[in-house]
């Protein structure tokens, strides 16, 4: 049997760990104290809330798939139904219309909803009488949607949720990368109102299209850890690659106790790109200098409990809105956690937790301030959307620097230029959000793929 050194426990690396079960002796060295990564719960006001991942996309398999695997499936939880929201030239206002990562399917339903000005929404109207306009190579979403939507639908509409969803500015993300169904159409240069009107997350009918976890997500690391077998060491970060004599692979790594050195067959770099790259450097220039390039943006998610005793009555509607850039605002996106998980509101029925994303792109020194001033302003902005509700009775602040990968253009390219860098070193591999998608889904994919590899290499 095989012997593989997985570098970093977060999802992708503990799903690695999972498809190697039974194949291989595995080992995962986590820097912290815990595994998970970015799927990390707190305690606030006495319940376990997500500060890091809250939902798995149903979109796509993966995720939940796992955590029915590790036995976590009677755990999972649908959200609560509700439309997306934006806040919008100083109001909250629902889509009134169906819509696919903010392009939605029947533009003139967007008459009089406050979302577009009258020009916008004209402007929308007229994209399926567009000519043809087909995209060669790649671009970044805000360009090519610009010129099919119009700008103030890109900013209004599409730029919020594409904020939300992967931490992004529309003028650098990829569309190759970012909205591959969007981009097919790019391709053939028809309309993209008309071809997505057809697509599955467009129709709200068809069952949630995201789950959470009781008890928070953090479980499922937690529990593919214990499941897979593997001897996770925790606290103890890689520093170097070695390749030894015999063709095998030696891992340095610092622990509280001094240094650990480990030997083994294979070795998957289940990192993120900065770290990554540092353990490939002498191994692989090339997929370093690529790795070195993918940019990554910080976020920070301040959590809140309200006591319920002094909100209005019933408290804030629906799970929660997003805030365009253009608003000006520290503010990303506001989870009203209470509402859209019925769990955390029967955990603790006298409180109401909601989080806050703080942090649009290319603004990250508005992060830059002690924790209780990044109280105070998103409070600030918070009243200003869903009025008084009373002071915060509990709250906790979590930064993630540099966590969150940016798919800017030609992404896909360059992931390519890595893994053929990275193939040319037998036994190793690299998976995580880096590559092919940054949500928990995208990430257990990667985290199984790179195991299947390495296990066929080995064959
Ligand atoms: C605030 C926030 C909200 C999010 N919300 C969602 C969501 O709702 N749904 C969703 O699907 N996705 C969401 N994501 C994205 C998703 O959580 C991440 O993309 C995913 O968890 C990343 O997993 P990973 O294993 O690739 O990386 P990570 O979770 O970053 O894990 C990498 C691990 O490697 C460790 N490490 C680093 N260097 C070393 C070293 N030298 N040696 C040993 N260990 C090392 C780190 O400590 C870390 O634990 C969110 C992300 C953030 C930050």
């Amino acid at each position: 049997m095989r012997s593989v050194i997985i570098i970093g426990g977060g999802i992708s690396g503990l799903a690695a760990a999972w498809e190697l079960r039974g194949h291989a002796h595995v080992t995962v060295l986590e820097s912290a104290p815990q595994v998970g990564g970015q799927m990390r719960s707190a305690y606030v006001g006495g319940v376990a809330v997500d500060v890091g991942a809250e939902s798995l996309t149903a979109l796509r398999p993966e995720a939940i798939g796992l955590a029915r695997e590790v036995g976590l499936g009677m755990a999972l939880r649908d959200p609560a139904r509700a439309g997306t929201v934006v806040w919008s030239d100083g109001a909250l206002r629902t889509f009134p219309a169906r819509h696919v990562m903010g392009i939605p399917v029947d533009p003139a339903a967007l008459a009089g909803s406050g979302l577009l000005s009258d020009d916008g929404v004209d402007r929308l109207c007229q994209e399926e009488a567009l000519p043809a306009h087909t995209v060669e190579g790649d671009v970044p979403v805000g360009e090519y949607l610009t010129r099919r939507i119009g700008r103030e639908a890109v900013d209004r509409l599409v730029a919020p949720l594409v904020g939300a969803r992967d931490g992004s500015s529309a003028d650098r993300l990829s569309l190759r990368a970012a909205l591959p169904r969007v981009a097919a159409v790019a391709d053939h240069g028809g309309s993209v109102i008309g071809a997505l009107r057809s697509v599955r997350g467009a129709t709200p009918s068809q069952g949630a299209l995201a789950q959470g976890l009781d008890g928070g997500l953090s479980r499922l690391p937690r529990a593919v850890s214990e499941a897979s077998g593997a001897l996770v060491l925790t606290r103890t970060r890689a520093r170097e690659l070695q390749r030894t004599p015999f063709g095998r692979w030696r891992v340095v790594a610092a622990t509280g106790d001094g240094p650990l050195v480990m030997e083994a067959d294979a070795v998957i770099c289940a990192l993120p790109a900065q770290a990554a790259a540092a353990l490939l450097r002498p191994h692989a220039p090339a997929a370093e200098t690529e790795l070195e390039s993918i940019r990554h943006a910080g976020t920070a998610v301040v959590t809140l409990g309200f006591s319920r005793a002094f909100m209005p009555k019933g408290g804030p509607q629906g799970n929660g809105y997003v805030v365009p850039q253009v608003e000006g605002w520290a503010t990303r996106e506001v989870t009203y956690l209470s509402n859209k998980w019925q769990h955390l509101a029967a955990a603790e029925p006298g409180l109401f937790l909601l989080r806050i994303s703080l942090g649009h792109m290319e603004e990250e020194q508005r992060l830059a301030v002690p924790d209780r001033h990044l109280v105070r302003q998103a409070v600030m902005e918070l009243r200003q959307a869903a009025g008084t509700l009373g002071e915060p009775v509990a709250s906790q602040v979590t930064r993630w620097e540099s966590a969150l990968p940016q798919y800017d253009v030609g992404h896909k390219e360059r992931v390519t230029r890595i893994r053929s860098a990275v193939r040319a070193l037998p036994g190793v591999d690299v998976c995580g959000a880096a590559y092919e998608g940054v949500d928990v889904a995208a990430c257990v994919a990667t985290g199984r793929a790179a195991a299947r590899r390495v296990l066929a290499e080995a064959a």
